[in-house]
């Protein structure tokens, strides 16, 4: 049955690939009639979908239908992945808590860190973006239930520098040699005065940004939104969502 497994193989990658083209298909409705609700033009809000947990194969069937932007969140996943995808026309983003013991590798395949959050971290992607050449995008992950003056690492591993410390990373940032300030991120906070108020929070982030492009005009990108609740962010200003779930399925475990 020498055709027999071909066969049979193509047939799974067919309804994968049509699972994930309905799916996009969804979210592409969701963003626009987000877009349409507030007044905003579909084109200022990109599509990040988030790969991670789900193998090569996925992200070259999104390659297929017309993805550019994929983001992953733990370094020894995203790492042999994009070595796999490296023939496709991507933009990986790294969203997760990053060490500086991974940045080598990051550098190697990210073209924009979202998850900036300490002077430290800054040094280090610096450092190794001169060493391989290459421009690395940095966002400024915020986060709204730490405590001024320290980071998420101390209360929990969603990492994030509080709203005050934003203003001093962007002067690190932007005087840093291989590193381009492109904006602000935010993940929905759990804790604090924004718990379960994603929009007021998403709203909160916007205005950060705002204030940032009076002294950085190019650090335009606002990183906001999930599966759950990309409408909030669209509705505050986003100009970046990160889907993961409602693209490619929920996860086996969390990730
Ligand atoms: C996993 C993840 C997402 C995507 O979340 P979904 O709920 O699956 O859409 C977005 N941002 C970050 C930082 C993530 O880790």
């Amino acid at each position: 049955m020498a055709r027999g497994r071909p066969r049979r193989g193509c047939a799974v990658t067919e309804d994968r690939r049509t699972q994930l083209a309905d799916n996009m298909a969804r979210v592409e409705d969701r963003i626009s009639t987000a877009c349409a609700k507030a007044g905003r033009s579909r084109d200022e809000v990109t599509l990040i979908v988030v790969t991670k947990t789900y193998p090569a194969s996925d992200v070259r069937l999104l390659a297929e239908l017309g993805v550019r932007q994929v983001a992953e969140n733990r370094d020894q996943e995203a790492a042999p992945k994009a070595a796999e995808c490296a023939d496709l026309p991507l933009t990986w983003h790294f969203v997760g808590q990053l060490q500086t013991n991974k940045v080598r590798s990051v550098a190697g395949y990210a073209g924009v860190v979202q998850s900036v959050d300490r002077p430290r971290l800054v040094t280090a992607l610096s450092k190794e973006a001169v060493r391989v050449g290459r421009e690395l995008g940095c966002l400024i992950q915020v986060a709204f239930d730490v405590e001024s003056g320290q980071n998420g690492r101390m209360v929990g591993d969603r990492g994030g520098v509080a709203p005050e410390g934003v203003a001093e990373l962007a002067e690190v940032i932007a005087g840093s040699q291989g590193l381009r300030l492109d904006g602000v991120m935010t993940v929905a906070p759990l804790a604090g005065p924004y718990a379960g108020r994603q929009r007021a929070a998403f709203e909160r982030l916007v205005e950060i940004s705002s204030d940032l492009r009076a002294t950085h005009p190019a650090a335009t990108m606002v990183s906001a939104g999930m599966s759950a609740d990309l409408e909030d962010a669209v509705a505050a200003g986003a100009t970046h969502v990160r889907i993961g779930t409602a693209v490619l399925g929920v996860r086996p475990r969390l990730g």
